[in-house]
């Protein structure tokens, strides 16, 4: 049945959704992004369940932006001069070609490898699109013609973009999977006199560049303060060579080949030698071992939901998950923006990646990404660092993992001006100076709390620095460039500093800092009593290590 409007309502109407359909396409970086997060897994790294605000503004931003093409269009029907159609049909084509190539480079940013089909086929597009700029400013409206009729079916994919929105938003985890477990109640104090560990991974510190090369240079007064009192080990070799495999490898105790994150609290974990894995939370862990022990465990931590996954085999937890994918950065940023702030903050994306068209590079877009990274984890330090304080100052707990997201790229400190502002030119040194400071800072609040005399500390590290991640990112220099010549060190620290010891030694055997955790454990079950004790199990150890 046909309906029964006169042509020219239904020509405005065709119009009115090719005005939609190519302000949908002009979004297709956001969508993308949206399409991304509808992945289980991405639950595992967000703080508390899915925030709608990106696709509530995304819409909006998708409406607005057909009310400008909308009125550009009835500028040009008022007076159809010839070059006013010419223009109009340029601009359409162009407004055509943009998301293609917007979405092209943005692929080739995201995805792990070039994917040389898609992108043959969308450059041919955009070919065929810019002859038809072409051919229009010559009077020929044939590629035009085509190009309506495409963007008009393409109307099409946004009813069936929110059905299938809809039906992913109806099956979501519900809130109440984002909550810590519930944590275990305090133990009574053990006999004895009071021994505690306050164990720290500083993630991205390496060993090679920081303590053996002692470049890029950083004053490090604490941190040398701290060795001279210390054994450090100086061939400690990392579990992994990223935080995901690292992290879980070390809080095991056991070395982890392989790990998949699978939902909001599953993380499966693989040795080498099985091929089914088991759930990290069901795998051995450091913080079990400790209540076997009487002791009581908390645990302040960055980029797993550690509370999640095992809460209940602490006293006290805090987490702060983070994986800065570009869909998860888009998510937290509208979260943090509000609606109206991510519209305009959307708007201001697409400028980026117009300029980022010009320019025939990534770099706009990528570095406004690293900054928004940076202030977001600036942020997770602050977080991190208050709780860990007021832990590690708090004497009924034996024993405090922290896992603090520095001297991991970005910039968190400037060192020259011994604050937190954030100025360009900052790089890994300045990091490295923050780690100096918050060790200075933890003995200050140890002495001060009268615990520095009963607390042993252990320090080291998930992984070295990464070239592979960081070069030509924020704050990556020349200099580690020439220093890193693009490779990763497997080395990291192990400081070991037992209560009331103050002799300092190195230790050059090679073993794997897996063994911190069962370090730690030694030390606060009272095992170990000075620096010959600790030599002599990481002698142990490493005799066993293949
Ligand atoms: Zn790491």
């Amino acid at each position: 049945m046909a309906l029964p409007l006169s042509p020219a309502t239904r020509d405005s109407i065709k119009n009115l959704l090719i005005c939609f359909s190519l302000a949908n396409l002009c979004f297709l970086r956001r969508w993308y992004d949206l399409e991304h997060l509808k992945e289980r897994a991405m639950d595992y790294y967000r703080a508390g369940p899915p925030d709608g605000t990106l696709m509530e503004a995304t819409l909006i931003c998708v409406l607005l932006l057909t009310a400008v093409f909308w009125v550009g269009w009835m500028w040009v029907e008022r007076k159809p001069s010839p070059a006013r159609v010419k223009l109009a049909q340029a601009v359409f084509l162009l407004a055509c070609a943009y998301p293609l190539e917007s979405v092209r480079l943005y692929w080739n940013q995201d995805a792990d490898h070039f994917d040389v089909i898609s992108n043959v086929a969308l450059i041919a597009l955009e070919t065929v699109l810019g002859m038809g700029v072409v051919l229009a400013i010559m009077g020929n409206p044939r590629i035009v013609r085509a190009a309506r009729k495409a963007a008009l079916a393409l109307t099409l994919l946004f009813p069936a973009l929110m059905i299938d929105f809809g039906v992913n938003h109806l099956s979501a985890e519900p809130a109440a999977s984002f909550a810590p477990k519930p944590p275990l109640p305090l133990l009574p104090p053990r006999a004895g006199p009071p021994r505690r560990v306050v164990w720290i991974v500083f993630d991205e510190l390496d060993q090679r560049l920081v303590f053996d090369l002692r470049r890029p240079e950083a004053a490090i007064p604490e941190l040398d303060r701290l060795r001279s009192e210390s054994l450090a080990a100086t061939h400690a070799i990392q579990t992994a060579p990223h935080t995901t495999i690292a992290l879980p490898s070390l809080l095991s105790g056991v070395i982890y080949s392989e790990v998949k994150v699978e939902s909001v609290d599953g993380l499966r974990v693989y040795t080498p030698d099985s091929r089914k894995g088991m759930e990290w939370r069901d795998a051995p862990n450091i913080f079990k071992k400790a209540r076997e022990m009487g002791v009581n465990a908390a645990l302040v931590g960055w980029h797993h939901p550690y509370c999640r996954v095992f809460g209940d085999a602490l006293v006290r937890c805090l987490d702060v998950p983070s994986e800065f994918t570009t869909a998860a950065l888009s998510e937290a940023d509208a979260t943090a923006l509000g609606l109206w702030g991510t519209v305009g903050s959307l708007f201001e994306r697409q400028i980026q990646a117009i300029d980022e068209i010009v320019q025939d590079n990534a770099t706009p877009t990528q570095r406004s990404r690293d900054v928004r990274t940076q202030q977001r984890q600036q942020l997770q330090y602050f977080q991190i660092r208050d709780r860990a304080y007021a832990d590690i100052a708090d004497k009924q707990l034996d024993f405090v993992f922290v896992h603090v997201p520095a001297p991991h790229p970005f910039p968190l400190y400037n060192r020259r001006r011994g604050d937190f502002t954030l100025t360009p030119g900052l790089d890994y040194a300045d990091n490295v100076a923050l780690v100096d400071r918050t060790v200075g800072e933890i003995r200050k609040i140890l002495v001060q709390s009268g615990l520095w005399d009963s607390t042993s500390l252990v320090i080291t590290s998930d992984h070295g620095l990464r070239p592979n991640l960081w070069a030509g990112r924020l704050g990556w220099t020349p200099e580690l460039d020439r220093l890193t010549g693009g490779k990763q060190s497997e080395l990291v620290p192990v400081i070991v500093k037992l209560a009331g010891q103050e002799r300092g030694a190195t230790y050059d055997r090679q073993f794997s800092n897996v063994v911190c955790g069962d370090l730690s454990l030694a030390i606060v079950s009272g095992q170990l009593h000075s620096v010959e004790d600790v030599t002599a199990w990481l002698n142990q150890r490493a005799d066993k290590s293949p």
